[in-house]
C-alpha cells in the first residue's frame, strides 16, 4: 500500500480503503502572500502542508488538499495586503472554505480532522469556520476538530537557543527566521539567501489604521531579518513542531 498521505495525490479508491481504518484528516491552512525578496508567494501553503505531511506520517494520518485562500494579510503580522504579492481573501471565504471541507470530511466518515494552520491572520475564521460547520451537523455524528498554528509548537528551548539575542515574536516572524530556516530544510531552491534584506525588525504602533499607512511596513516586506537562518535552524524547529503536534492529537485523539 502506498505510503502517500496527501490525498491529492491519491486515487479514490485508495482513499476510500484507507478512510476504513479511521485516520485523523489534517487539514493544512496557508495564504499566498509576499515573503519578502528571498522566498516565493507560497512561503504559508507550502510550510503548513508540509508539517501536516511530517505529523501525518507519524501516526498515519492523512494530508487534505491545502486552504490557500489565506485571510488578508495585517500590516503588523504580514507586512499588509497594500502590498502586491499578497492576496487577501474576505473573512466569509476562509469562513466558508473551512466549514465546506469540515462538512466534507464528515460526509466522508473522518471523526477526528485537524486544522494544521501555517498564516498568521487566519486562526479565527478557522475557528468560526469549523463551529459553523459543527452547527450545522448538530444532532448528527460530530466530529472532533482541533485547530493549531505550528509555530505554536516551538518550545520555549528551541526558542532560546535559536533566538540568542531575543525573540522578537511570532506575528513579526514574516519572512523571517522561522519560516526562513523551514523553507530552507523542505524547499532550499525556492530560498534565495543572497537577496536577505537584512532590516531592523518592524517597528509597529500598537495599533492598527485604515487605509494603512504603507510607510510603517518595512521596504522588505518582511517584519524581521532572516540573516540568520539556516537549513540547521529549519531541521530543529521542524522537530518540535512535529512532535508538538503529535503529542497533542496523540492527547486528545488516541486512547
Ligand atoms: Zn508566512
Ligand atoms: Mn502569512
Amino acid at each position: 500500500m502506498s505510503h502517500e498521505r496527501n490525498i491529492t495525490r491519491l486515487d479514490a479508491f485508495t482513499y476510500r480503503e484507507l478512510i476504513k481504518n479511521d485516520p485523523i484528516m489534517l487539514i493544512p491552512a496557508g495564504a499566498v502572500e509576499q515573503h519578502g525578496p528571498h522566498m516565493p508567494l507560497g512561503v504559508d501553503m507550502m510550510l503548513s502542508t508540509k508539517m501536516a505531511e511530517l505529523v501525518a506520517e507519524n501516526i498515519d494520518a492523512l494530508v487534505s488538499p491545502t486552504v490557500t485562500t489565506g485571510y488578508k494579510s495585517q500590516q503588523r503580522s504580514g507586512g499588509g495586503n497594500h502590498i502586491v504579492g499578497s492576496f487577501g481573501f474576505d473573512a466569509a471565504t476562509v469562513i466558508g472554505i473551512c466549514r465546506t471541507f469540515v462538512q466534507e470530511f464528515a460526509r466522508h466518515g473522518f471523526k477526528r480532522i485537524a486544522f494544521v494552520n501555517g498564516h498568521y491572520e487566519n486562526y479565527q475564521f478557522i475557528y468560526e469556520g469549523v463551529d459553523l460547520a459543527l452547527r450545522d451537523l448538530a444532532g448528527r455524528s460530530m466530529p472532533q476538530v482541533m485547530l493549531l498554528s505550528y509555530w505554536d509548537f516551538v518550545t520555549e528551548e528551541v526558542i532560546s537557543r535559536l533566538y540568542p539575542d531575543g525573540f522578537p515574536g511570532w506575528d513579526v516572524e514574516h519572512g523571517g527566521v522561522m519560516e526562513t530556516s523551514l523553507m530552507l530544510e523542505y524547499f532550499p531552491d525556492l530560498v534565495r539567501m543572497e537577496r536577505v534584506m537584512d532590516l531592523p525588525a518592524a517597528d509597529l504602533p500598537l495599533y492598527d489604521l485604515l487605509p494603512v499607512d504603507p510607510t510603517l511596513t518595512p521596504e522588505s516586506g518582511c517584519l524581521s531579518s532572516a540573516r540568520e537562518a539556516s537549513a540547521e535552524k529549519g531541521r530543529i524547529l521542524a522537530g518540535s513542531i512535529v512532535s508538538g503536534i503529535v503529542d497533542a492529537l496523540r492527547s486528545r485523539f488516541m486512547v
